[in-house]
């Protein structure tokens, strides 16, 4: 059967001992949160950052085979919001998945995807291209439903021969599939990064369309992160995000946006060479200060 993946990097390469930014089985990663940390161990990290889309729901687990392997667990979240055309995408880090405001919040996400998702899969048995709702829901799993986990269903039916196949056919804006998210301004997710306790952080900010204006606009309600040390992007483009990050006064963070093992060049666990330096002062940002202990950079 073909592979929802492209070829991935060799998994010996020599990863570096900080990784914030990674996805499970939760989400849309294909490890579950204790297999993505044995691997993080395996590959000698010694700081790994859990960041599913829109859900705290694998921290727990993590966390608890993290603090069996001795290695440090930062719980995080990443949220999707949206800017005109754009999508911005939202870190928090030592975020307390226990507060109410968040579970609160993400109980919400849950339910707008889960429709989204419906209405997708409608339009695309009208578009020809018949996926079980029920298959979708099996493959996503307990966790963050959405269009990748379609995309499998559709790999799966033999419509198409991959994921990126499967939204440039059918999930992408403008493709038959497609449905908008509700739309969530990004200010709305610094604000309840805050009030979980967590410390925001602008992800994969060339994305955002135009990002002097989004740190215009998300410095002013306490934004103290962004991502410079992102998976894809090459040193020249890393070099010139430090110094805006300088800049504004705002902590360079960085992660490979790992889904697992082959998922997309450029996103391997541990590829980032995310300086120390960010952790500590990641967690320095946090209020009340963070009970996870952190080891030394020796
Ligand atoms: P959703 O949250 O349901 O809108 O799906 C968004 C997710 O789909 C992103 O987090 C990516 O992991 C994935 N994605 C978006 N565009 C593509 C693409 N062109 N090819 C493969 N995966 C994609
Ligand atoms: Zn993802
Ligand atoms: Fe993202
Ligand atoms: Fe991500």
């Amino acid at each position: 059967m073909p592979q929802c993946t492209t070829e991935g990097e060799s998994p010996t390469g020599r990863a570096n001992p900080v990784d914030l930014h990674t996805h499970s089985a939760v989400s849309d990663g294909t490890l579950a949160p204790a297999e993505l940390v044995r691997e993080a161990h395996r590959r000698g990290l010694r700081v790994l950052g859990l960041t599913d889309h829109d859900t705290v729901a694998g921290l727990p687990e993590a966390s608890a085979e993290a603090a069996r392997l001795g290695l440090a667990l930062i719980p995080g979240v990443e949220l999707s919001t949206d800017l005109g055309p754009h999508e911005v995408h939202l870190l928090g880090y030592f975020v307390d998945g226990a507060s109410p405001d968040l579970i609160a919040a993400l109980a919400t996400l849950a339910r707008q995807r889960q429709e989204r998702v419906e209405r997708i899969v409608a339009r695309l048995r009208a578009a020809g291209a018949p996926v079980d709702l029920d298959r979708v829901r099996e493959i996503a799993g307990a966790g963050t439903i959405g269009r990748p986990h379609i995309a499998r269903a559709l790999i799966e039916r033999g419509c198409v021969a991959s994921v990126s196949e499967a939204f440039d056919r059918f999930l992408a804006v403008g493709r038959p599939g497609f449905v908008p998210r509700q739309k969530v301004p990004p200010e709305a997710a610094v604000t309840l990064i805050r009030r979980a306790a967590g410390v925001p952080v602008l992800a994969h900010p060339l994305t955002t369309g135009d990002v002097e204006g989004v740190l215009h606009r998300l410095r002013a309600v306490g934004l103290a992160g962004m991502e410079v040390y992102y998976g894809e992007y090459d040193d020249a483009t890393r070099t010139r995000l430090r110094a805006v990050a300088d800049r504004w006064g705002l902590i360079p963070t960085g992660g490979s946006d790992f889904h697992g093992p082959g998922f997309k060049h450029g996103r391997d666990l541990g590829g980032p060479p995310v300086p120390w330096e960010t952790v500590t002062r990641l967690r320095a940002a946090a209020t009340p200060s963070p009970s996870v202990a952190m080891p030394g950079p020796g």
